[in-house]
């Protein structure tokens, strides 16, 4: 039924998000789907504390997040499925938003938030997700 399934990964808490990867693994092979793998190196918005850091860094950000997907993609999805990786820049729901318009994806795949934060049914850029994206969207709790 979704050719294309988009799985925003957050690198900073890979293992809170694996039944989630499971979840989008076992699609994937069950109807040959496409996965997409998205990641976000968030926005500085402080110019204030951007000013900070070395020149380039977020280029730098950018490429050590591209290592670090490629990482996390060779070890948690099998051989067989194909993997598209995407590393965006920018404010987090807004880019997992707009990959999926731009990949054609049909269905967001994503945890619904940190476990520590269980006072919460749904993290920020779920909830985000869910109410901005135009496909359908699987939201797998722990
Ligand atoms: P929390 O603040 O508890 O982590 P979120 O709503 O931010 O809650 O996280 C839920 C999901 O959002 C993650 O499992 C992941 O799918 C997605 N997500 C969060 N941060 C990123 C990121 N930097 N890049 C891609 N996806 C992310």
């Amino acid at each position: 039924m979704f050719a294309d399934i988009l799985l925003p990964i957050d690198l900073n808490e890979p293992d809170t998000q694996a039944r989630a990867v499971t979840a989008a693994v076992e699609q994937a092979e069950a109807f040959g789907s496409r996965l997409h793998v998205l990641t976000v190196v968030p926005e500085f918005n402080s110019s204030i504390v951007a000013g900070f850091f070395p020149e380039n860094f977020e280029a730098r950000a950018v490429e050590a997040a591209r290592e670090q997907l490629h990482d996390f993609c060779g070890k948690a999805i099998p051989a067989g499925v194909q993997v598209q990786h995407i590393v965006a820049h920018g404010s987090i729901y807004n880019e997992i938003v707009k990959a999926a318009e731009e990949t054609g994806c049909g269905l967001i795949i994503m945890a619904s938030h940190r476990p520590e934060l269980s006072d919460f049914l749904l993290g920020p850029n779920a909830a985000r997700v869910v109410r901005h994206a135009a496909c359908s969207v699987m939201i797998v709790r722990d």
